[in-house]
């Protein structure tokens, strides 16, 4: 079977060469493309965000960007940053504070001053030093002349000795009066831009190391122990935290504080450290912060957090797709050429190359007429095709290496459904032929882009006497089991005369595994439960997708294209999917020839295209005379 797979991959790869794909201008590799100099201008097909973003660093407002991952949330943070005005910048010194030494003093000054005045002090303290040292050495030999005439020389030496070790002790150290430049913008090319995704406590806010040698002469002044955070570190710059939700809620208390007061004094952060006691002047931290995450994320952070970006900012929504149109494809081309710039090490793309990207960009929409946005991704595949093209010592990136680029660059799901595909084609947990009553291949989708073949199969007992019966099924089936059940019940009710609702109803997953997301099932589970009780076979050469109403209409459902694509490679003959849906179909051509698509808009037609033997035609006749629906055989595509 690995090897049919194989020998179907190859023919796809001469297929898809020969069609050319219209990228909207002509070039040679993208090496004549050029690459804009600004990040900001280097993004794509987030018109709008781009939009928000200048005008934001203007105004110098947060951001809250909701989208997919992948999508340029943090280029787009880190463009900002390139936005900013770079004479702003500022370096932070933190200087001990001799009335309270726990109680460190922050000094701001411009940008590249912190260094000079810390390597001023430095110089100051090495000159004094050297003059005690002078003084002290002179002291130290007078004493051993001096005993050397007056007792005996031993003594004098002794006596020396002790005297430097105990100077050293107690006088000043004029290192530990040393500022610490705890925020350098030093030669900074423009505004800062942190990161501080998944930052813990410490990194964000700023923290006092802990002293182990608390006194004794050994010990770090406070001052010296102060680390700043990355609110300090963004000061007058990009403060980018992505995953927003997942700071800890006092983080994020804390945040909005910073947020409000721009400063924010630093602490040590673990109690029971020595640097729990220091606590600093308040230090500047007057940045802009970029927030990113799903809808999701974003509605679990702290409310009052999201009300003060709301109020004091934008929020945008980061687009996972793009039209079509030729100028987006040139785009795409300026994608790869930026993405080729920006690794330095691979070839660039040649003009077949650049096109079988795009024709990737078109597939990965899952949506017809559009191109992906999630570009991290592709950015991933034009690199792994520049790797292949390195390895082979080819001066430029052609098709082929894209091509073989996209065997290899499959998710971490599409290869765990190859694997559960070998597998199951080994244990022959699904059929491929004949016909078996009660049995259906469901099809389902893993991890978001891979899909595979789910069989379900279906037995219908009576109930124990005077019960009410029951649907019995595994995990995550079940409640999707029951809507499919009940949703069926009244036509199966009217067609067979059979109560569901007096009947047990066992459905199950064969092979049944973790993390499926078994939406869109439902057709399936009405279709054994049908063949279930009328003891109808169903053709084992048929996969079938599709939600269910309750009149009996198949609704549309997510990821066709990976489900077509996942029956072809099991080697089914034909899959049944949504009429609604037909338009999200790309299947590769080469799968195309392989399997027939049935688009379907009711369960009778479900029935039509998947039920065998004599019982088919009366059960469908009543089907239609139930249902009423309008029953056109589609046009099979
Ligand atoms: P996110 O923050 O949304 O998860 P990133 O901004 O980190 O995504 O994107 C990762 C990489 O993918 C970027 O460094 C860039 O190379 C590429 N990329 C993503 N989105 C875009 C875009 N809209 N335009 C250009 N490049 C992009």
């Amino acid at each position: 079977t690995h090897e049919s797979t194989q020998v179907m991959a190859e023919s796809e790869l001469s297929e898809e060469i020969d069609e050319d794909i219209d990228i909207g201008f002509r070039f040679e590799d993208t090496s004549n493309i050029e690459v804009p100099k600004l990040l900001i201008d280097q993004v794509l097909g987030q018109e709008h965000a781009v939009e928000v973003v200048r005008k934001a660093a203007g105004q110098r407002r947060h951001i809250m960007m909701i989208g997919t991952p992948g999508t340029g949330k943090s280029l787009l943070a880190k463009a900002m940053a390139e936005l900013l005005p770079k004479e702003e910048l500022k370096d932070i010194l933190v200087y001990p504070n001799l009335e309270d030494l726990n109680n460190p003093k922050i000094r701001e000054v411009p940008a590249g001053k912190g260094r000079e005045i810390v390597m001023a002090h430095k110089m100051e303290a090495r000159k004094k030093a050297q003059a005690r040292n002078m003084l002290m050495m002179l002291f130290v030999v007078g004493i051993i002349i001096y005993s050397y005439f007056v007792a005996q020389l031993l003594w004098g030496i002794i006596a020396g000795i002790m005297i430097l070790m105990l100077t050293r002790q107690f006088l000043p150290k004029e290192e530990m009066m040393i500022p610490k430049l705890a925020v350098s913008n030093y030669d900074k090319e423009h505004a800062p831009y942190i990161d501080a995704t998944g930052a813990h406590a410490g990194a964000l806010l700023g923290d006092v190391r802990h002293d182990p040698f608390q006194s004794g002469g050994l010990e770090t002044p406070a001052h010296d122990r102060v680390e700043a955070g990355d609110i300090h570190k963004a000061h007058k710059g990009v403060l980018f935290i992505d995953e927003i939700n997942t700071l800890r809620l006092e983080s994020q208390q804390s945040l909005l504080t910073a947020l409000q007061e721009k400063e924010y004094p630093i602490t040590g952060q673990s109690e029971r450290s020595s640097g729990a006691l220091v606590k600093t002047e308040p230090v500047p931290c007057d940045f802009i912060m970029v927030s990113a995450g799903n809808l999701d994320a974003v509605q679990k952070m702290h409310p009052a957090l999201r009300s003060r970006i709301k109020g004091y900012g934008y929020e945008v929504y980061m687009r996972d797709s793009m039209a079509d149109s030729p100028e987006n494809r040139k785009k795409l081309a300026r994608f790869v050429a930026q993405e080729v710039v920006r690794d330095g090490h691979i070839p660039h793309f040649d003009e077949g190359a650049v096109g079988e990207v795009i024709r990737e960009a078109r597939r990965r929409a899952g949506r017809k007429g559009h191109l992906t946005l999630k570009l991290r991704d592709l950015g991933g595949l034009v690199r792994v095709a520049g790797d292949i093209a390195h390895s082979e010592g080819a001066p430029i990136t052609t098709a082929e290496h894209v091509l073989a680029a996209k065997r290899i660059a499959r998710s971490i799901e599409q290869q765990l459904a190859d694997s559960y595909l070998e597998q199951r084609k080994e244990y022959e947990s699904f059929l491929r032929k004949g016909s078996a009553v009660g049995r259906v291949n469901g099809l389902a989708v893993m991890g978001g882009d891979s899909g595979i073949v789910l069989p379900i199969v279906s037995e219908v007992t009576p109930a124990l006497s005077g019960a009410e019966g029951r649907i019995i099924a595994t995990g995550k089936l079940k409640a999707i089991a029951k809507e499919a059940v009940q949703n069926v019940s009244a036509v199966i009710k009217n067609m067979t005369g059979t109560d569901i609702s007096r009947h047990d109803v066992h459905i199950q997953f064969v092979g049944t595994y973790e993390g499926v997301e078994g939406d869109s099932a439902s057709v399936s589970i009405a279709t054994a439960v049908i063949s279930a009780i009328e003891r109808i076979p169903v053709d084992q050469t048929v996969a079938m997708t599709g939600s269910l109403s309750v009149r009996g209409d198949v609704l549309p459902v997510g990821g066709v294209t990976y489900k077509i694509e996942a029956a072809a490679q099991a080697g089914l003959k034909k899959v049944i999917i949504p009429k609604a849906n037909e338009a999200d179909v790309l299947v590769e051509k080469a799968y195309r020839e392989k399997i027939q698509i049935i688009p379907v808009s009711s369960i009778a037609e479900v029935m039509e295209h998947s039920l065998m033997g004599p019982k088919k035609n009366t059960i469908i006749e009543k089907l239609k005379n139930i249902t009423k629906l309008s029953f056109d055989i589609p046009e099979v595509t």
